[in-house]
């Protein structure tokens, strides 16, 4: 029982961590906040994380990539250009650790706006940190697990950013409905994404990718924007995104989010 909510927490709240901290705030800049909520944030990231911890520099900038040219050659973890999924994330850890290690400079028009922590994103990148949550997630398993079975979920732990990541990409881009004829292969594959937080309504996003709620229709829901909503109503974060669907922008309008004013 006790490792069965453990998986959960780690899955929610790392889930929790990459839609709304490194999708929706550092890479699209739906809200601002301060110095001390925006600390706060990419602490519980780091922590949620753990061994999969992301840089959210190098997120927001593959991640602006992908909605520039998404479901082109040019796409970092298109769908259309892989046979599997193992080999379409392999491909996306390749080009994430090379823009997280300046070894592929991405164009200037897609820079800034992401929040930086150079202390806790080195601490996050070393070996050393890997190997804390190595041990700690076995050795709660080894304390925790009272069934066989239960070891089944451990490498999951390891791998939690990305295989959030690959059923997002994957899935998002392959499984499910239009609400828009968006230029690229973009899908909602749940109607009430309760798997991954919203990141599945992909089609509505790519429509337009500053909403804050990812849901369109009235049978879709969001889980993450109650919690946005809930946290702007208490002045943790501003909201500076539309909510709705601004029907005057084309179909193919990216503004994946330069810097807002706070
Ligand atoms: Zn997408
Ligand atoms: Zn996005």
């Amino acid at each position: 029982m006790i490792i069965i909510a453990f998986f959960l927490a780690h899955w929610f709240v790392s889930l929790f961590s990459q839609t709304f901290f490194m999708h929706r705030y550092a890479s699209h800049r739906m809200f601002v906040m301060s110095w001390g909520w925006d600390r706060f944030f990419h602490l519980v990231a780091y922590v949620s994380q753990g061994f999969s911890y992301l840089n959210p520099r190098a997120y927001a900038l593959l991640h602006r990539l992908h909605h520039a040219y998404s479901d082109t050659g040019k796409d970092p973890h298109s769908p259309a250009f892989f046979t599997n999924v193992a080999s379409m994330m392999m491909a996306t850890f390749r080009r994430f650790s090379a823009i997280g290690h300046d070894r592929e400079v991405v164009e200037a028009r897609f820079d800034g706006g992401y929040p930086r922590w150079l202390l806790l994103e080195k601490i996050g990148d070393h070996p050393l940190s890997m190997a804390f949550w190595a041990v700690f997630y076995a050795a709660f398993y080894f304390k925790f697990a009272t069934v066989w079975w239960m070891w089944l979920l451990l490498p999951a732990h390891y791998l939690m950013g990305p295989i959030h990541g690959a059923i997002v990409n994957w899935c998002g881009h392959r499984y499910g409905y239009r609400n828009f004829a968006t230029k690229d292969q973009s899908r909602n594959t749940l109607p009430f994404d309760f798997l991954t937080l919203g990141e599945l309504f992909q089609n509505n996003h790519h429509r337009q990718c500053t909403r804050v709620n990812f849901a369109v229709r009235w049978f879709e829901f969001d889980p993450c924007y109650p919690i946005i909503r809930a946290l702007a109503a208490i002045r943790a974060i501003r909201i500076v995104r539309p909510l709705d669907v601004d029907d005057s922008l084309p179909a193919d309008a990216q503004p994946w989010g330069v810097p807002v004013e706070a």
